[in-house]
């Protein structure tokens, strides 16, 4: 059985449902692709649901296609702002897979040299190059101190929003 994280409120419904536009940098139907207010690599989002929906499992098919419809718009957008190495997309279901957040949403992650990160999410990253041993499990002890120093100002967060709203492709004709 996938356990859940617990938080209430949900902090997802709330971005969804607040007043202030700034964290939302596209919208569809179904989806909201917003800043993340952990920042461990400039520029990275995410794409929630609208509904309030905690995993992959729950989707309905719309919102399966129209989560990777806003990853890409998203990513090309990260791609013409950041001229990134690589973009990062990744999703977490159940506390045992590093999920924090009752809410369904997708990273999309522009990559840079530098990162210490390593090779995937930091939860998962356990290839040698990554700076983790193969069979040792992830160590939460320098987790806060981490959480900390990716923690940006809402002016900053406001800043990138809007630099990569702005290279948003247009959207298609219907
Ligand atoms: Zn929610």
């Amino acid at each position: 059985m996938i356990e859940l994280p617990v938080r209430d409120p949900c902090d997802l419904c709330e971005v969804a449902g607040r007043e202030e536009r700034w964290a939302i940098i596209d919208e569809s139907e179904h989806t909201l692709t917003v800043i993340n207010p952990w920042q461990f690599e400039t520029g990275q989002c995410c794409v929630i649901t609208r509904r309030h929906v905690a995993t992959l499992l729950d989707l309905s098919r719309e919102e399966c296609e129209s989560i990777l419809v806003a990853a890409k718009r998203v990513a090309e957008a990260l791609v013409k702002a950041y001229d990134p190495l690589g973009i990062l997309t990744f999703q977490n279901n159940g506390v045992y897979s590093g999920q924090e957040t009752p809410h369904f949403h997708f990273h999309v992650v522009p990559r840079q040299a530098g990162s210490d990160w390593g090779i995937g999410p930091p939860q998962l990253a356990t290839f040698d190059g990554a700076g983790r041993r193969r069979g040792i499990s992830h160590d939460p002890g320098g987790d806060a101190q981490r959480r900390t120093r990716v923690q940006v100002s809402a002016k900053q967060l406001a800043e990138t929003a809007d630099l990569i709203r702005s290279n948003l492709p247009p959207l298609r004709a219907a």
